[in-house]
């Protein structure tokens, strides 16, 4: 396991405490994979996300046995005739990126760290508080102050110290990269520490599980800064390379219209401000990889209104499903391609429900 630099491929050892490479390019996360067994799966009595451990980063088995609260192995709600949603609020943080946070903390714990510092919008600061927790580190969150009480309420309770910085998103990641300079603790980024993404892979080999080993036509994804975006091209290029899919679904990846840096490709870096909290990232670190992943997928970026927002999350709610807003634009972006385009009715998608809608709750 190493890490290699996207732009001069520079490689680091998975001990190393840098998330940038020293020509300040982003780190990408290398490990040997082989093909994995999906008919393995039938007798595999573990139901969490470990039941794919030979796809995913080696850790020692105490190590995993102690921190891992069985997340994973979330259900596919039937919401209309072709459309599934998976209702990543099932997880034990209630939201999906505890898929990424229980692999952090994992490598946090084989490091021996003793403290990590995470900035997030929320929920995965949320994640890794929990995890910190199972594993002993000791955990710092930067927020947004604009973040919903609920979840620092929860980071909180798994023992973490939140800090709530009253600046955008972006600049609440530098306050943080700063006190990582400061106090030498491990950088926790789910944004700069691609490990994040071989645990957000899982959620597509279980969508590739659950329906009996296809994937559907369409996926939509929520992108902010892209941790399920990312996960989701890593399986999907390991599918393929397995040969297991002949070819890629369509890929729809889905912002606010409000913070669209990627479906509006706006020269400015403007964010005016969303309901879908969990997305509103002015200017993704990970933009650029973003762009030629999507390209190299052939995919497709979408944005939504806040008022479409907000009626799917209503939508959803009237479907049983009770998710925060940013859950609910891939819904809101469903409704509305479906409307626009005739001819992807009919056609099998899957929307990711992130998180509850009780995240949001002031
Ligand atoms: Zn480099």
């Amino acid at each position: 396991m190493y890490y290699r630099c996207i732009e001069c491929d520079k490689t680091y050892p998975i001990e190393s405490r840098n998330y940038r490479c020293e020509c300040q390019g982003l780190l990408a996360f290398h490990h040997k994979t082989n093909r994995f067994d999906f008919s393995s799966l039938r007798q595999c009595p573990d139901w969490s996300l470990w039941r794919y451990r030979s796809a995913l980063p080696v850790f020692d088995e105490h190590i995993i046995d102690s921190v891992s609260m069985h997340e994973g192995c979330t259900a596919m709600i039937r919401l209309e005739d072709h459309l599934y949603g998976k209702a990543e609020y099932l997880m034990p943080t209630l939201s999906f990126k505890d898929r990424g946070a229980v692999l952090l903390a994992c490598l946090m714990k084989s490091l021996s760290v003793s403290l990590c510092i995470v900035d997030s919008s929320g929920n995965a600061g949320t994640a890794i508080a929990a995890y910190c927790a199972r594993a002993d580190i000791a955990c710092s969150v930067y927020v947004p102050e604009s973040t919903s009480s609920a979840k620092t309420l929860q980071a909180e309770s798994y023992g973490a110290t939140v800090h709530r910085i009253g600046a955008t998103r972006v600049e609440t990641a530098v306050r943080a990269q700063e006190a990582v300079k400061i106090s030498r603790a491990f950088y926790a980024s789910h944004v700069y520490n691609p490990i994040f993404f071989e645990g957000t892979k899982t959620y597509l080999y279980e969508i590739f599980e659950q329906m009996d080993y296809r994937l559907p036509d369409m996926l939509f994804v929520p992108v902010g800064n892209g941790t399920l975006l990312f996960g989701i091209a890593i399986a999907l290029q390991e599918l393929f390379a397995w040969r297991l899919i002949e070819k890629f679904p369509l890929v729809v990846g889905v912002q606010a219209s409000q913070c669209a840096p990627l479906a509006l490709r706006s020269a400015e870096e403007v964010c005016l401000g969303t309901v879908a909290e969990g997305i509103a990232i002015a200017k993704p670190p990970r933009e650029k990889e973003m762009i030629q992943l999507m390209g190299m997928l052939h995919g497709i970026f979408v944005h939504v209104s806040e008022e479409q927002i907000v009626q799917a999350q209503h939508q959803l709610g009237l479907k049983g499903c009770y998710v925060e807003p940013t859950s609910a634009v891939c819904y809101a972006a469903y409704r509305t391609l479906i409307e626009t385009h005739p001819d992807f009715n009919g056609l099998t998608a899957v929307v990711p429900l992130c998180s509850t809608g009780l995240k949001t709750l002031h």
